[in-house]
């Protein structure tokens, strides 16, 4: 990406000394200009009744009509021009080209063939028809324009170089457009991994910056011909907007918890709902209010642009990660649409193309923000993992011992039926209570854990074994056994495991014994199970202790031999 954003400055930079040689005249600062009700009126106003102020363009008839002297060191005759301007909406446009020699040409410009003849960047181009002597004057009529920019942004160029340059910017806003894809696909790819809602925005975004280069730069008419100009100029505007109230919502969203002091998202909130309600005024295109709406819209870019600097700025006081992207991210298009805005409103001109800047500035954006995404996708995923290893730890904890480490009492009920082919021992500790009584609880507690490692010792050789402490001195297990037989010499072996080995380490543990019931599964309940086994037990107790006794298919008790 990075290597893209080096090639579109490359460009950017070898374009912006190209046009710099252009032969063009401004017709700008030359321009008097009129309002009147009707085309024939407006023709027919006489040139010194025109007005030359500064303020000039700011007339609301529904008619303008505009009148620029060509100067003589100005020579026509060599080469052949066009005469250009922004073509905002509008309804219908006249243009009279007065020749040296008292000659006229009238061009009727209707918004389809403006539309049609678009020249990259926000114009279109007229060519300046032939004829035997210089060009002296050109006067434009239009009716109903949305913007002043129709009238005051008029240009004369060279035709051949102004070709060159419409072929090199078309690639440049090209690639501009590709360029914009990228992040996109981006967006959607990593919201099938993860949904976190800024993508979401982030990729509105983008893709309303997308549609806006496509259509303010004229590419649109590229793909769809026949786009009727009411259509480009609602989508520059429209996508803007769109833009812009996304924005709002992926720095919101983007920047961490607690970074954005409440009043300032508020205030963002609300003038991004200002934006959206005076678009929509725009959109209805209502004739009182067909220029200021869009003044209207303008200006209510820069509040919502300055807010976001501060939201970006106050969160960067309070150390956010994601502030320093966005920072560099909105930075240039701040400035670029501050620029812009000014531009517009005629109350400053750069001395470099805004709309450069503008593109610029929004190559930085998509970089500077598809940053942030992906440096805030790592964070809050390394912070998901972190969660769910938790998660994990805590389950783990619920279902375990914290004594003996054993499986516990909410593990064994979560056991629903001991299967076909499995049993199940119940262990218990013979007269603990003594040893607690007359050695105290830690030695009692010692040994519960030494008679937890002796089971799972015991167990080592059965992987499909679940040894668990169902609470005070009583355990059970539920291993994979082929019948009763083996059933019953697994129980005498486990009680003579612990016979054999408790009390006779140094430790201080006396030697203890545990009596055993145990019975098969046969795909019983499990409660089921444990009361056949847990009578099993209380019969090796009432036989003396230190036995174990083995509950038959039907439940029957018999005891397994006598302990020693
Ligand atoms: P029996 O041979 O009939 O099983 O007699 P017993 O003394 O082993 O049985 P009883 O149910 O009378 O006593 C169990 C004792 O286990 C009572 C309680 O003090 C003790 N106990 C229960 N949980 C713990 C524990 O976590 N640590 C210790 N040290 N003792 C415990
Ligand atoms: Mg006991
Ligand atoms: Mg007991």
């Amino acid at each position: 990406m990075l290597r893209a954003f080096g090639l579109l400055l490359f460009f950017w930079l070898g374009l912006a000394g190209a046009s710099a040689e252009a032969r063009t005249l401004e017709l700008t600062p030359l321009l008097c200009v009129g309002g009147a009700e009707d085309l024939e009126e407006a023709l027919a106003l006489p040139v010194s009744d025109l007005d030359c102020s500064a303020d000039r363009f700011a007339k609301r008839d529904r008619f303008l009509r505009s009148h620029a002297v060509i100067p003589q060191d100005f020579d026509t005759s060599e080469q052949r021009f066009s005469w250009q301007t922004d073509p905002a909406k509008y309804e219908s446009m006249v243009l009279l080209f007065i020749f040296a020699d008292g000659s006229e040409r009238r061009v009727d410009v209707d918004p389809q063939m403006a539309a049609r003849k678009w020249f990259v960047r926000t114009r279109f181009s007229v060519p300046v028809p032939l004829a035997e002597a210089p060009l002296a004057s050109i006067d434009m009529v239009v009716e109903r324009p949305r913007t002043y920019a129709v009238t005051r942004e008029a240009r004369l160029v060279e035709r051949g170089e102004a070709g060159a340059e419409h072929y090199i910017r078309s690639l440049v806003y090209a690639l501009l457009c590709g360029l914009l894809i990228v992040p996109i696909v981006y967006d959607l790819l990593f919201m099938r991994m993860l949904r976190f809602r800024f993508m979401v925005w982030h990729a509105v975004m983008t893709f309303g910056m997308l549609v806006f280069v496509l259509s303010n730069s004229g590419l649109i008419f590229l793909i769809f011909p026949d786009a009727p100009l009411g259509l480009r100029w609602q989508l520059n505007t429209g996508t803007l907007a769109l833009s812009a109230i996304a924005a709002v919502f992926f720095v919101l969203d983007l920047l961490e918890k607690g970074k954005v002091p409440r009043i300032l998202s508020r205030v963002l909130l609300s003038f991004a709902a200002l934006v959206l309600a005076v678009k929509t005024i725009s959109v209805l295109d209502l004739e009182p209010l067909r220029i200021w709406s869009h003044l209207a819209f303008l200006y209510a870019m820069l509040p919502l642009s300055i807010t976001l600097l501060a939201v970006i700025g106050a969160a960067l006081f309070r150390d956010s990660r994601g502030a320093m992207y966005l920072l560099v991210a909105f930075g240039g298009l701040v400035i670029a649409g501050v620029l812009s805005i000014l531009t517009n409103l005629n109350l400053y001109h750069p001395p470099f193309h805004v709309h450069d800047f503008l593109f610029a500035a929004l190559v930085l954006l998509v970089l500077g923000s598809s940053a942030a995404v992906g440096d805030r996708f790592m964070v809050l995923r390394v912070e998901r993992d972190r969660a769910r290893i938790r998660a994990i730890k805590l389950g783990r904890m619920a279902l375990t011992d914290s004594l003996t480490g054993l499986a516990n009492r909410r593990a064994f009920d979560s056991v629903e039926v001991i299967e076909q082919g499995q049993a199940l021992l119940v262990a218990d500790i013979d007269h603990f209570k003594a040893i607690n009584d007359e050695k105290g609880h830690t030695t009692g507690d010692a040994v519960l854990c030494h008679i937890a490692s002796l089971m799972r010792e015991n167990f080592a050789g059965n992987p499909a074994s679940t040894i668990y402490r169902l609470g005070g001195e009583e355990f059970a297990v539920v291993f994979s056994c082929s019948g009763e037989e083996e059933l019953r010499r697994t129980a005498e072996a486990l009680r003579h495991h612990i016979d054999r080995n408790v009390g006779e380490d140094a430790m201080g543990i006396p030697h203890v014994t545990i009596s055993i019931g145990g019975a098969m599964g046969q795909g019983l309940s499990v409660e089921e199970v444990f009361a056949r086994a847990d009578d099993a037990m209380y019969e090796a107790k009432r036989a003396g202790r230190n036995r174990s006794a083995i509950a038959d298919a039907e439940g029957r008790v018999g005891l397994v031999c006598q302990g020693t």
